[in-house]
């Protein structure tokens, strides 16, 4: 393990926000967890996990230790006729595994291409995108639970796994995930294209390769295109993804937006509920590409913040944009936003 004091965080966040961590440890191996939380124990510093730094708003100053799992490798358990079992190391590029997964004839995450992040975050908030979820082709997660030290192994049914939600997002800080073991397609057939865009665009490239047939690598490629299409590459322009939640109102207060706003787009619930989506609401409030500077919604697409001095801003000045945007929503639509982003205080908890 190799430990750092007043460690700069500001490169390992997507957002670009100025953190200093009073302690951080990347961890090589899982036999490095323990002598870490001894290290923090002794020091009286909370611990905090952190990966890709992909879906977090981090502090300006971190009174706490950060544990960066560095553990990388990946490897087939087993394969039967239909299925291969595959492990992989938390430390892992996310989108790096779905291509090498690929790769070697693995299918079924090639809707989830070009997420950012690592796999040891892949089942904290259930990552989703294109008609699949992560959950759908996780066996097992293996962690180690940080206030014993101990390892401990989840079968999917325990992992509880919701819509971006899991027992780990319940439990931040508590356990640290170090593998990830997904169970996966060995044959080609079982493709997911039928959503939005996507279906279009897979057969189109399966057809500029002369097949009738779409293979998951069209939809891998399908994805990548569509999302390189919308969503800003934050190497490019820092952002932590979608940043508010799509809201579910009841059937009522839908009833009377929608006569005010003919073109309020939305997705059935149930019977009493229904799912609008953020990015219209602010959209319509007049705050594409508006904010409060240095933090500014995307000119394309209105759900994604964007950092406009990145390693400058901090986390105060998220704040203010949020509010400012929540609030404009608020008395406009009566809706009220919720962050997506995972929110970190000084002391490493999640609020
Ligand atoms: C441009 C962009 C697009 C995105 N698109 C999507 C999308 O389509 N779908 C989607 O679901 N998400 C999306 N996200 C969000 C994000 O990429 C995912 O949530 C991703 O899984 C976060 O991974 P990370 O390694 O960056 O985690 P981090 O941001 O480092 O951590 C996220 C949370 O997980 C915890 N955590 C991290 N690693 C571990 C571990 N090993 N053990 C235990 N806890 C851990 C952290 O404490 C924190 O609470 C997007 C983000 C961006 C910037």
């Amino acid at each position: 393990m190799k430990l750092h004091h007043d460690y700069d965080l500001s490169h390992a966040n997507t957002m670009a926000l100025t953190c200093t961590a009073h302690t951080a440890i990347e961890l090589f191996d899982t036999a490095d967890i323990t002598p870490a939380i001894t290290y923090a124990k002794l020091n009286s510093l909370p611990l905090l996990v952190l990966s890709g730094g992909s879906n977090v708003i981090l502090p300006n100053k971190l009174k706490a230790c950060v544990l960066l799992p560095r553990f990388n490798g990946i490897h087939t358990i087993s394969k039967s006729d239909t299925h291969v079992l595959i492990s992989a190391k938390a430390g892992e590029n996310w989108h790096e595994f779905v291509q090498t997964c690929l790769d070697n004839g693995w299918y079924g995450l090639e809707n989830l291409a070009l997420i950012p992040g690592l796999v040891g975050a892949c089942p904290v908030q259930n990552i989703g995108a294109y008609g699949v979820q992560v959950s759908d082709f996780i066996e097992k997660v293996i962690a180690y639970d940080l206030t014993t030290g101990t390892q401990c192994e989840f079968k999917n049914a325990k992992c509880q796994f919701t819509y971006r939600h899991s027992l780990f997002k319940d439990n931040p800080n508590r356990y640290l995930i170090s593998e990830v073991i997904f169970k996966l397609h060995t044959s080609s057939d079982h493709v997911q294209s039928n959503y939005g865009d996507l279906a279009a665009l897979s057969l189109k490239l399966a057809h500029q390769d002369n097949r009738k047939t779409i293979h998951p690598k069209d939809v891998f490629n399908a994805v990548i295109a569509i999302r390189q299409s919308k969503l800003p590459d934050p190497k490019v322009l820092a952002n932590c993804g979608s940043f508010f939640q799509n809201p579910i109102i009841s059937m009522a207060q839908f009833t009377s937006l929608k006569t005010q706003h003919a073109s309020l787009p939305s997705y059935l619930i149930d019977d009493n509920n229904v799912k609008i989506p953020a990015g219209w609401l602010i959209d319509m409030a007049g705050l594409k590409g508006g904010g409060i500077f240095p933090i500014l919604t995307h000119r394309l697409q209105a759900l994604v913040l964007t950092n406009h001095t990145p390693h400058i801003a901090t986390a105060n000045d998220i704040q203010k944009s949020q509010d400012f945007i929540i609030d404009t929503v608020h008395d406009k639509f009566g809706v009220q936003l919720v962050r997506e982003p995972v929110w970190i205080d000084e002391q490493g908890y999640h609020a």
